[in-house]
């Protein structure tokens, strides 16, 4: 193992890095490299290194959106760079530039601290600031792409500094132009803009539901929290106590048509309709209706919570992982010839 000092290089390097803390799936790869940002006027530095000299690299963040099929061959950066600034409060809104590094959920938890709403419906999303614009990071009816000014980013093609605004972030529905072109540009840091005016977003039935629960009928930004937590904790395996990616199959997006002849088959398919004659269905219903929720293959499996969910119980490797999550594909297109998707990136070898 080498290590380059982080007082002086501003990154760490280390070779042959195990990776199992590094994923929340807890599959148990090894990367040749793994680099650590600490300071991103360092990167050009980093990049030009020997030990990475011609190696393939992959950007990493916290890992809750990724499974490793096998080891990675080149290198892995990681950010690991710190801090929140408020930059302006103009009276109407607040600007906020966030490092990379920073935790997602304790971000957000701080914009609550400090009086300042906005992104309450998204609490407890794991990972890191740094990549919430990758798939513009969304749940209960709220996208973080909303509150994005700005993106920083250092562009690994041109080995330059560049700057996204919000409409060139190309932000869609769990889409981004970083999602798109995965490995090119390591974003650095965020500037968000929370307005001060305020209204509830709780359209989402269960989150309205979560609240009258709750007993609030004029909710504040903080019941909105404590709602969608309270909703979460409850759906969600902790990947704390199960390994996990969160929702591993995307919703299927299929021909209005096909929708319809497979709703006259199963009249409980949920459905909703989408613009271009599409339609959107619920890949958990197709899943569990495919016998596969709380399945189980060795340490591999789907949880019984949630069928979108793919759980390693143990020491399930990351092949074994998505070798079910093939035949849960395969089993589903065969009984409804609808075609589903994984949500988070899969790396390496068969993926
Ligand atoms: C229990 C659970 C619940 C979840 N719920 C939701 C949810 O409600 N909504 C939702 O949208 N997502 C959800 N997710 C997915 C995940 O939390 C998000 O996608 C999160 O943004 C991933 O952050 P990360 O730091 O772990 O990224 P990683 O998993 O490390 O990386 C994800 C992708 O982003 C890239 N990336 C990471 N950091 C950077 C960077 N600094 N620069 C450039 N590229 C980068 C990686 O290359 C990779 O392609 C959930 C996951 C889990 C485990």
């Amino acid at each position: 193992m080498s290590r380059d000092g982080v007082g002086t290089a501003g990154f760490t390097l280390i070779d042959d890095a195990p990776l199992r803390d590094r994923n929340t799936l807890r599959v148990d790869a090894r990367a040749a490299w793994l680099a650590e940002v600490h300071d991103a006027a360092a990167i050009p530095d980093l990049l030009a290194h020997p030990a990475l000299h011609g190696k393939p690299m992959l950007l990493l963040g916290e890992g809750s959106n990724v499974l490793f099929t096998g080891d990675y061959e080149g290198a892995i950066v990681s950010i690991a760079t710190r801090g929140v600034e408020v930059l302006e409060d103009d009276g109407s809104s607040t600007r906020i530039r966030v490092a990379a590094g920073e935790h997602w959920d304790d971000f957000v938890r701080w914009t609550l601290g400090e009086g300042q709403p906005g992104l309450e419906n998204l609490i407890l999303i794991p990972g890191s600031v740094g990549a919430a614009p990758m798939q513009n990071i969304g749940a209960y009816g709220v996208e973080a792409g909303e509150f994005i000014e700005s993106v920083e980013a250092f562009d690994m093609h041109e080995h330059r500094f560049v700057h996204f605004d919000n409409a060139h972030c190309e932000f869609g529905y769990r889409d981004s132009v970083f999602k798109r072109h995965p490995d090119r540009w390591l974003i650095t840091a965020i500037t968000f803009r929370l307005p001060h005016a305020w209204a509830p977003r709780i359209d989402y039935a269960g989150v309205q539901d979560e609240l009258k629960r709750m007993g609030i009928e004029r909710p504040a930004p903080i019941h909105v929290a404590d709602a969608v937590v309270s909703l979460r904790t409850r759906k969600l395996p902790d990947p704390k106590q199960i390994g996990n990616a969160g929702s591993f199959f995307k919703n299927p997006l299929v021909p209005a048509a096909q929708a319809e002849t497979l709703r006259a088959e199963h009249p409980q398919l949920p459905c909703w309709p989408v613009p271009n004659d599409l339609a959107k269905l619920s890949a958990a219903w197709l899943i569990e209706a495919s016998g596969f929720k709380g399945a189980r293959e060795g340490d591999a499996g789907i949880s019984n919570r949630h069928a979108l969910v793919l759980v390693n119980h143990g020491h399930a490797s990351g092949a074994q992982l998505w070798a079910l999550a093939q035949r849960v594909c395969a089993d589903v297109r065969a009984r409804f010839g609808v075609t589903l998707e994984p949500e988070p990136r899969v790396i390496g070898a068969g993926a």
